[in-house]
């Protein structure tokens, strides 16, 4: 489904991804795993027209990625959360999802957003408020909520778990284990070592912008060596 090959990300003179390769099959749950600053989110933000690529490319069901915009990667079925969750802090929770459905054409938007929050009570009974004024966990809930009103079959998702109390981060990995039952088909960018390898198919572990392990996720969850090199990452 998704291609990544030889990916260099560069601002400026360092590269912060130095030729990176992986692939997501179809209904796959693939994560990407590794400590601060090692090139996660600018290997997602490639993937999804955000950063500067300095080479390789991006092939999605086919189609070369490299030159296309944020939009038409929407378009063509790519829902993204980004890091840091960027809901629109002045809007409401209404407004923000109908946001996330601009340029849904022949749906009716109150249809969809009805469909996306039946997963999502707590944003139903909150419709109406200011996203600013959410808990991290509503507003990560939010940020994804907005990425799947354009029903997307390839979800990407950057540190969902990031800043939030442990009760709610186990919430979060139920949903993302859900919607990977459901059928969609998601990469996972996560520091939450443990627990996105005990949801994922596979993972890619990154380290200075390099992948240095790969592999089934039940086969890094079991080995010594890869829980040695991250001790200290949950
Ligand atoms: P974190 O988990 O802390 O978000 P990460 O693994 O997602 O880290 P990136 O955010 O991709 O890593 O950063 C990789 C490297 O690129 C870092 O050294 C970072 O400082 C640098 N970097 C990221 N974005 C930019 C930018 N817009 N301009 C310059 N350097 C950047």
């Amino acid at each position: 489904m998704l291609e990544v090959s030889d990916l260099v990300v560069s601002y400026g003179p360092v590269a912060a991804v130095k030729s990176i390769s992986l692939e997501v099959g179809k209904g796959e749950l693939v994560t990407v795993l590794g400590a601060n600053g090692v090139g996660k989110t600018s290997t997602l933000n490639a993937i999804m027209g955000l950063a500067p690529i300095q080479s390789g490319r991006i092939v999605y069901n086919g189609t070369l990625l490299n030159s296309q915009s944020v939009e038409a990667r929407h378009g063509i079925g790519i829902g993204f959360s980004p890091e840091g969750r960027r809901v629109f802090g002045p809007l409401t929770v209404h407004e923000n999802l109908k946001a996330g459905g601009a340029g849904l054409k022949g749906v009716d938007l109150e249809d969809r957003i009805d469909q996306v929050t039946v997963r999502f009570p707590i944003l139903r009974e909150r419709i109406a408020q200011e996203a600013a004024t959410l808990s991290g966990g509503e507003q990560q809930m939010l940020a994804i909520a907005r990425a799947l009103m354009h029903e997307p079959e390839f979800l990407i998702l950057d540190e969902p778990s990031l800043g939030l109390a442990p009760k709610i981060v186990s919430e979060m990995f139920e949903l993302i284990s859900g919607l990977h039952a459901e059928g969609t088909t998601i990469l996972l960018v996560e520091q939450n070592m443990r627990k996105s390898l005990s949801i994922a198919d596979r993972a890619y572990v990154l380290s200075l912008g390099e992948i240095t392990t790969s592999g089934p996720a039940r086969t890094l969850l079991e080995d010594p060596e890869i829980l040695d090199a991250y001790l200290g990452y949950p």
